[in-house]
């Protein structure tokens, strides 16, 4: 009983003082498997995209980072003052930010409508669920080159679209509508082109497919703590 105590105890320690070093983040496994968002997001694509893409903004990013304090207090906080950081670590820390959330608002077998409290904010912010749809997609459709459609938290709470250029994304301070993203389409052609080529279009209407509804609701849940 005692040896069990002690253990409890040890594995409690170890977690608080995981959690008190410095937050390095990790490049966390991709939560499903290449092939699990098909037909939606083909096989191919989903591997050099993370194992290629999104692996290089990550090791960037730390090269970047490297001997300053950029990471000391966690990348979403370094992500709000990156206008004072080099340009590598506003492209490649954005990467890294911008592809991890962008894999786990995404599931197999997902897809469907909002639930509750994230519901009703979409409804209050767009009028209905289709309406919201259209006007993500004309924002994704809208980013002309590389960039991103966002679904964000303002500070009062509610939600609004943008989309940001290259690897930006709203919680930067670089003057785009600043907010807490909660859902993130990438529209660079890295992303959709081996099946959809030019059609940036079909590949949006296909995201509705694999959208992690439930994710999106514990960001915004997180977001609105935050706030
Ligand atoms: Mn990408």
């Amino acid at each position: 009983m005692r040896k069990v105590l002690f253990l409890v105890l040890a594995a409690l320690l170890a977690t608080t003082s995981l959690q008190a070093q410095p937050a390095v983040p990790e490049f966390a496994p991709l939560p499903y498997a290449f092939d699990a968002l098909e037909p939606y997001i083909d096989t191919q694509t989903m591997e050099i995209h993370y194992s290629r893409h999104h692996r290089a903004y990550y090791d960037n990013m730390l090269k970047a980072a490297s001997g300053s304090a950029f990471l000391e207090r966690g990348l979403q906080e370094a992500l709000t003052e990156i206008a004072s950081w080099p340009e590598a670590l506003r492209n490649n820390a954005g990467g890294h930010f911008n592809h991890d959330l962008f894999w786990r608002v995404m599931a197999p077998r997902a897809g469907g409508e909002p639930q509750g409290k994230l519901a009703e904010k979409i409804n209050t912010a767009f009028e209905s669920f289709e309406k919201f749809k259209e006007e993500f997609k004309k924002a994704a459709l809208g980013r002309f080159g590389s960039g991103w459609a966002w679904l964000c938290v303002d500070t009062d709470g509610g939600l609004f679209i943008t989309s940001t250029a290259n690897q930006d994304n709203p919680l930067m301070n670089v003057g785009n509508r600043k907010g807490i993203p909660i859902l993130g389409l990438d529209v660079w052609e890295h992303a959709y082109y081996l099946k959809y080529q030019n059609q940036r279009g079909g590949y949006i209407d296909a995201f509705w497919n694999v959208v992690n509804w439930p994710e999106v609701t514990l960001r915004l849940e997180r977001a609105l703590a935050a706030n």
